[in-house]
């Protein structure tokens, strides 16, 4: 009888030793090579976050609901965020280990992955760039950290976001010393952040146009609440969306209208600040937004570092079934031609992807926060790393057969991320 164990996940040696040291899996100095060019060098670190990650017991889950699945999220971020050391803040500053959480979140998490990079990129890591320090952003990122609320970046909108074209509105109010955000028309409407789920308090980086007295000073990001335990904040209306078909989250349709703001709210770091006579910039309108985004790269090297981890265990699952199963008791399907050209074609672009995007984070880790030529990588690798492998797991998938569409097997969810990183908010900011 055919022995068939299609999945390699949950029999992959995940525990690392009480000192984080692990013995190589093997000793070929070649394999050895490969995998510090794919990894890097700090081996103990994946081994701790890896046992972190697949400890959170997390899985493709079959016979839930899509708002059932979405929920998981918010626990499992808060679990992990207490697992590697209590802070979110510490880990979205650290751009090694943030990388690396997300590449196994990709690999072992698939509810989690959803979430982080919304949470650690898009929202704690713009507060710390462009906070002021104050006790209204101090409050909000304590939250943050301990995972007490979700991150998100409120920045598209209905009518289509390229660069700087949101039509958002934040009104400077001097007497009340805060901007009151609204939505013009429905094309300015924000377009699928995930504050769709009522049992969650979420906190936004929301991007506006900025006005003071009728002058329009460009597009620049907002801290606020957006929902607490008690529903989303006055001033805002959320419709559910959708289910989409992979992936669940909870997306949702957002129109403002008078949302109040604090002027300490405004991340703008030391150049648009609220000053003695209201709002000032060093910066000229038109460079503003492009300022204030350059903290999106790093959200988008990790993205690229977990499509291509979800590819590598993609094909770690395939090349193990295909070393197994034998369609119709007759050849092995890795000894089949067309099999292995797929297979062999699809690990090469692996390798050199998941080379490439380590290249990358390597620059990142050590260039200063907003690195022009590390934003440019940073632009090149994330469609390249999130195409590249979207259609190594759509092979995957193909060459599993039917297995391959279980998601018992992973493949499916693992398809999700690149999926959905292809599309996601940071692909025309520039
Ligand atoms: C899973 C997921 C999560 C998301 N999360 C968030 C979130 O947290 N916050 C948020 O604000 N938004 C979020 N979004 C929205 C996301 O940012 C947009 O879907 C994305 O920017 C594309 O916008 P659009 O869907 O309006 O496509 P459109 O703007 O209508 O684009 C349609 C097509 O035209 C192409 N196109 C448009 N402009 C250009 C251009 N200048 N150059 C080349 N091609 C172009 C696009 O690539 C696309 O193929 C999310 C989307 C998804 C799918």
């Amino acid at each position: 009888m055919e022995k068939i164990a299609m999945t390699t996940v949950d029999g992959l040696p995940i525990l690392a030793h009480p000192d984080g040291t692990r013995p190589p899996i093997h000793s070929d100095p070649t394999v050895d090579a490969l995998r510090t060019a794919i990894l890097g060098t700090e081996t103990s670190l994946h081994h701790r976050v890896r046992a972190v990650i697949a400890g959170l017991g997390d899985r493709p889950s079959t016979g839930m609901t899509y708002a059932t699945e979405a929920s998981l999220a918010p626990d499992l971020l808060r679990t992990a965020i207490a697992a590697l050391g209590g802070s979110a803040v510490a880990i979205a500053n650290d751009p090694r280990l943030r990388g690396i959480v997300c590449e196994w979140a990709a690999v072992y998490a698939p509810h989690l992955l959803p979430v982080l990079t919304g949470h650690l990129d898009l929202s704690i890591a713009t507060i710390t760039a462009l906070g002021n320090g104050s006790a209204y952003q101090r409050e909000l990122l304590a939250e943050l950290d301990i995972g007490e609320s979700v991150g998100v970046l409120l920045l598209t909108e209905l009518g289509g976001t390229n660069g700087a074209d949101q039509q958002t509105t934040a009104t400077w109010d001097s007497p009340r010393n805060g901007f009151w955000l609204d939505s013009p028309d429905p094309a300015s409407w924000k377009f699928m952040p995930n504050i769709a789920d009522t049992t969650t308090p979420k906190i936004g980086v929301i991007t506006a146009r900025v006005i003071v007295d009728g002058r329009d000073e460009g597009v620049l990001p907002l801290l606020s609440r957006v929902r607490t335990q008690h529903g989303v904040e006055a001033g805002l209306s959320v419709l559910v969306l959708p289910d989409k078909g992979w992936t669940p989250m909870d997306h949702a349709l957002i129109r403002f209208d008078k949302l109040f703001v604090p002027g300490d709210g405004l991340l703008g770091g030391t150049w648009a600040v609220i000053g003695a006579d209201g709002f000032e910039s060093t910066v000229p309108v038109p460079a503003r937004f492009h300022r204030a985004i350059a903290t999106l790269g790093q959200g988008r090297l990790d993205l690229a570092g977990a499509a291509a981890a979800g590819a590598r265990a993609g094909l770690a699952v395939t090349v193990n079934y295909a070393l197994q199963r034998r369609p119709g008791g007759r050849t092995l399907m890795a000894d089949r031609g067309t099999v292995r050209r797929d297979l062999v074609s699809a690990l090469a672009a692996t390798y050199a992807t998941s080379v490439l995007g380590r290249r990358v984070q390597d620059m990142a880790a050590t260039a200063p926060t907003g690195d022009q030529v590390v934003g440019v990588w940073s632009m090149l690798v994330k469609p390249l790393l999130a195409y590249t492998a979207h259609e190594v797991l759509l092979t995957c998938r193909q060459r599993s057969g039917a297995q391959g569409t279980l998601r018992t097997n992973w493949i499916q969810d693992w398809i999700g991320s690149p999926a959905g990183s292809d599309m996601s908010q940071e692909t025309r900011l520039s």
